[in-house]
C-alpha cells in the first residue's frame, strides 16, 4: 500500500486556487498535484443546478488521488453536472480515485 504524503490542507489550497480561476476551461488540468506534482488536476462539480449547491470532486489524473467536498457552493459560472444526469452520460468521467480525508485531530483535543 502506498503512503500518501500530501496533506488535506495542501489539497484544499490547490482546490481553492483552482476555484479562483473559474469558470476557466473545464478541461484545464493546470496546477501541480500536491501528491505527485503532475499537472493533471481535474475538478468536477455535481449538484442541483437550481440551488448551485452540490459536491466537488477534485483529483489528480496521474496518481488518482484527490478530495471530495460535499455540500459546497458551486461557484457562479462553473460548469456542473446535474445530479439527475446518469453518471455514464456526464461530460466529465470521474475515475475511481483514492480519497484523502481531513487530518485527524490530535487525540488530546
Ligand atoms: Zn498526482
Amino acid at each position: 500500500m502506498r503512503v500518501l504524503t500530501a496533506s488535506w490542507a495542501a489539497w484544499v489550497s490547490a482546490f481553492e486556487l483552482r476555484c479562483k480561476q473559474l469558470p476557466g476551461d473545464p478541461d484545464d488540468t493546470s496546477g501541480a498535484c500536491p501528491d505527485c506534482g503532475a499537472e493533471a488536476l481535474r475538478l468536477s462539480f455535481s449538484g442541483l443546478e437550481r440551488d448551485r449547491v452540490g459536491y466537488a470532486s477534485f483529483w489528480c489524473d496521474a496518481c488518482l488521488v484527490g478530495i471530495h467536498l460535499s455540500r459546497c457552493l458551486v461557484p457562479e459560472g462553473a460548469s456542473m453536472e446535474s445530479l439527475h444526469t446518469p453518471v455514464e452520460e456526464r461530460s466529465v468521467r470521474v475515475p475511481d480515485y483514492t480519497l484523502l480525508w481531513p487530518d485527524e485531530p490530535p487525540a488530546d483535543e
